[in-house]
């Protein structure tokens, strides 16, 4: 049996080592929490999952919220924009596009317990450590392949960056985001669940998300600003009441339509906010420990996006099940560099897509793309295409750039 050492258990760590775990390879998931720590800890993303990730956690039978969590069916675009000598904000832009499947977001307190739960309920060996480099450079002599999943904490050292496929060095927005209960409903709502992406301008966005978090269902407020902006007011933030203030004010001077709806939330929880930002990266995915032992990152160790197109656990999804594949198909052959650089390039072959539409969405938008978003508010196809776009990136690379924008150098 071939032994495996997993080091991370996010989304894609566990769903990887789940999916090991069920072909008969001998798993030990070294994770840096107990279940009960990530229960009662803090909100790490919104996780909004569309089809084909959420298709292959079914496939693991891993869909265990699956009928708990909100339907989302729609997926609602917003632009918020101003008339001379009008004062305020208006909607200029407002649709929502039909999703082929439902989207969910199972608050990933929910999902990484229960999943880690499963995995040791399954005879799975879990360590519960937070692993450093010279852990690992003792363990990975001791198994057949080591796999690093540890999102973007400090192993990332292990993984050089890729400056060719990294075109932003430093944080493109700051992120705010809040889980509240008493959301109302849409204005335009038929008793539909729509996530709703809310563009301001020079400003940032905002996304409301339905979602199940640990006190049930919940909506999720998260703002995406641009840095040193006026979206940009979180960082002296000194608790969870003063940091939902302030997500509320700027809701009600940039998005008003959905201030509206929003004077009587409150918290689900003392760990319901969050507040932070990143550069976006594309690293390289060997890395070399000092004992000249090989690992291969996954996820967001090797590829992290922004969440502005709330990507990066769908990405988490579709890496863990390329590379099941990638190992299940390697047999009883080694994995050695060679190896480890094919099982990205089969996930970087879907991924680049993503990557190139986040950070292409990351920069001013482009006359181009500001039409189409005015004029799926009239043409359904086009809206419902534009949505379905979340699902699988690669359908922008056909309608939404304008030459050369945002294209992969170095290839
Ligand atoms: C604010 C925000 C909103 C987001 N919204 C969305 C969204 O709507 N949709 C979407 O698809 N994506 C979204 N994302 C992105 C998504 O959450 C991540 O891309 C995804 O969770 C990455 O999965 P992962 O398994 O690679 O890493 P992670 O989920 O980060 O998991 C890594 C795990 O490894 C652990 N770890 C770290 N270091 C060590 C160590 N040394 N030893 C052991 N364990 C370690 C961590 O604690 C963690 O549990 C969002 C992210 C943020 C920050």
């Amino acid at each position: 049996m071939r032994r495996i050492l997993m080091v991370g258990a996010g989304q894609a760590g566990l769903q990887l080592a789940l999916g090991l775990q069920a072909k008969g390879y001998d798993v030990t998931l070294m994770a840096n929490r107990t279940p009960a720590e990530v229960r009662a800890g803090r909100v790490t993303s919104t996780q909004l999952m569309f089809r084909t990730a959420l298709r292959y956690e079914r496939e693991l039978g891993l869909n265990f919220w699956e009928g708990l969590a909100p339907r989302v069916t729609g997926l609602g675009v917003s632009v918020a924009g101003t008339v001379p000598g009008v004062p305020g904000v208006r909607r200029a832009v407002d649709w929502v596009g039909r999703l082929d499947g439902p989207a969910q977001s199972v608050d990933q307190r929910v999902k990484l317990a229960g999943w880690l739960e499963a995995f040791a309920e399954r005879g799975g060996r879990v360590v519960v450590h937070a692993a450093a480099v010279s852990d690992l450079d003792v363990l990975v002599h001791r198994h057949d392949l080591t796999l690093v999943a540890a999102g973007k904490g400090e192993l990332v050292s292990l993984f050089a960056r890729d400056p060719a496929r990294s075109p932003y060095g430093a944080p493109q927005r700051a992120l705010a985001l809040a889980y509240v209960h008493g959301l109302g409903p849409r204005a335009d709502g038929a008793g539909e669940e729509v996530a709703g992406w809310n563009l301001v301008p020079g400003v940032g966005e905002l996304w409301v998300i339905p979602a199940l978090t640990t006190s049930g269902r919940a909506d999720i407020l998260f703002w995406e600003g641009v840095p040193g902006g006026p979206c940009d007011v979180f960082g002296d933030v000194r608790d969870p009441g003063e940091h939902l203030a302030r997500v509320l004010a700027l809701l009600e001077r940039f998005v008003p339509w959905e201030y509206g709806r929003a004077t009587a939330v409150e918290l689900t929880d003392a760990g319901a906010t969050l507040a932070g930002r990143y550069a976006p990266v594309v690293r390289d995915p060997v890395g070399r420990l000092p004992s000249g032992g090989l690992v291969l990152g996954v996820a967001d160790a090797v590829v992290a996006n922004d969440p502005l197109t709330a990507q990066g656990a769908n990405s988490a999804a579709k890496c863990a099940a390329s590379y099941l594949a990638s190992i299940v198909e390697r047999g009883e052959e080694p994995f050695d560099a060679a190896w480890m650089r094919t099982a990205f390039a089969r996930y970087w072959s879907s991924a680049r897509h993503v990557t190139r539409w986040t950070n292409t969405l990351l920069a001013p938008m482009t006359p181009h793309a500001r039409t189409l978003l005015s004029t799926a508010a009239d043409d359904t196809a086009l809206a419902d295409r534009f949505a379905n776009g979340f699902d699988d990136p690669s359908d922008f690379e056909d309608y939404f750039y304008e030459a050369g924008e945002g294209e992969e150098k170095g290839e």
